[in-house]
């Protein structure tokens, strides 16, 4: 008889199955036209019923297969009373036929903390920007990203009808990641991705100082580290607090399973513990190739003016 697959590959099968029903989730609500859009800081920090019900379906799916796991989603809802409809049993067939890595097998529920960013690109979701949204599913393990699902709810939107629409991007650290293909940036060129909601004075002072050929300002964590694996962009550079672990630890997790890099600006990297302050005060930088090109050429003032 085979040894049932170790807890991290199916917490990631479970994760995948999870981020799909989200992502359908926030598809229904759109189409339903009633987005129930509520101010969280301010207009820059939206939260809609999308929000909501996906971090429902996906918390409490998650704690239902896996009740020894920490699980930290950015909206504060109640986990008790979620309807029957927005639980997801499935998971991914394939993932639990890889080998975990050798690192993990023995991993225990209670040292798992998943950290959950239902939809990332809120703002951008309500402008109808719809293929900067994600989902976002991480997994940590001694404070480290090492798995994680993006979905891309509305990837192919713009493809017409018979385009398969949505897809989903999954790795784990020592596996790789899976669901698109990986491409190199063109070479020579300084191509930034950054914000298009959240800028500020320091934020444009930073990327002014790399002299870039292009910048792309596209909504979304999880969106902009795609634009890294898919070559569209060479870094993501974010001078500013605003982005949260629940963005960074999926991301963090793929990027890092294909040979990329992410840290805060000072080149500090992220710690995903339980404990761990929510904030990413001291902003991103991120590239798949040439981490440390981009790295020095952060100002040393822009720098000192974002305290981790
Ligand atoms: P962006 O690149 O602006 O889409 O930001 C990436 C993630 O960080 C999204 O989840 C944003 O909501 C979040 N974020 C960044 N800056 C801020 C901010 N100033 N206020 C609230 N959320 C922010
Ligand atoms: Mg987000
Ligand atoms: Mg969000």
């Amino acid at each position: 008889r085979m040894a049932s697959p170790a807890l991290l590959m199916r917490v990631v099968a479970s994760a995948y199955s999870v981020a799909e029903k989200a992502a359908t989730i926030v598809r229904n609500v759109m189409s339903a036209g009633d987005l129930g859009i509520v101010e969280k800081a301010g207009p820059n920090d939206l939260q809609t019923k999308a929000d909501r019900l996906a971090q429902m379906s996906i918390c409490a799916s998650l704690a239902r297969k896996f009740p020894k796991v920490t699980i930290i989603g950015e909206e504060d809802l109640p986990t008790d009373d979620v309807t029957e409809e927005l639980i997801e049993d499935g998971h991914c067939e394939e993932i639990l036929k890889k080998p975990c890595p050798a690192q993990y097998t023995g991993i225990k529920e209670e040292e798992l903390v998943i950290w959950v960013d239902p939809l990332d690109g809120t703002k951008e979701y309500t402008e109808g920007l719809l293929d900067h949204v994600t989902v976002l599913i991480g997994i940590a393990y001694g404070g480290k990203a090492i798995a994680g699902v993006i979905n891309q709810p509305y990837y192919n939107y713009q493809a017409g009808a018979g385009a398969v629409l949505g897809r989903t991007i999954w790795g784990v650290l020592g596996i790789g990641a899976f669901g698109f293909q990986l491409t190199e940036a063109p070479a020579g060129k300084h191509i930034i991705v950054t914000t298009r909601s959240h800028s500020s004075t320091l934020v444009n002072e930073c990327i002014s100082a790399i002299n870039p050929d292009t910048v792309i300002r596209v909504g979304g964590a999880g969106n902009k580290v795609i634009q890294l694996i898919e070559g569209k962009a060479s870094a993501y550079i974010f001078a500013s607090p605003g982005c949260k672990k629940w963005d960074t630890c999926a991301p963090e997790a793929i990027l890092h399973a294909v040979g990329g890099k992410i840290t805060d600006i000072r080149g500090n990297s992220f710690q995903y513990n339980k404990e761990v302050k929510h904030m990413n005060s001291a902003g991103v930088l991120a590239t798949l190739r040439n981490y440390d090109y981009y790295a020095s050429r952060i100002p040393n003032a822009v720098k000192e003016s974002l305290v981790p």
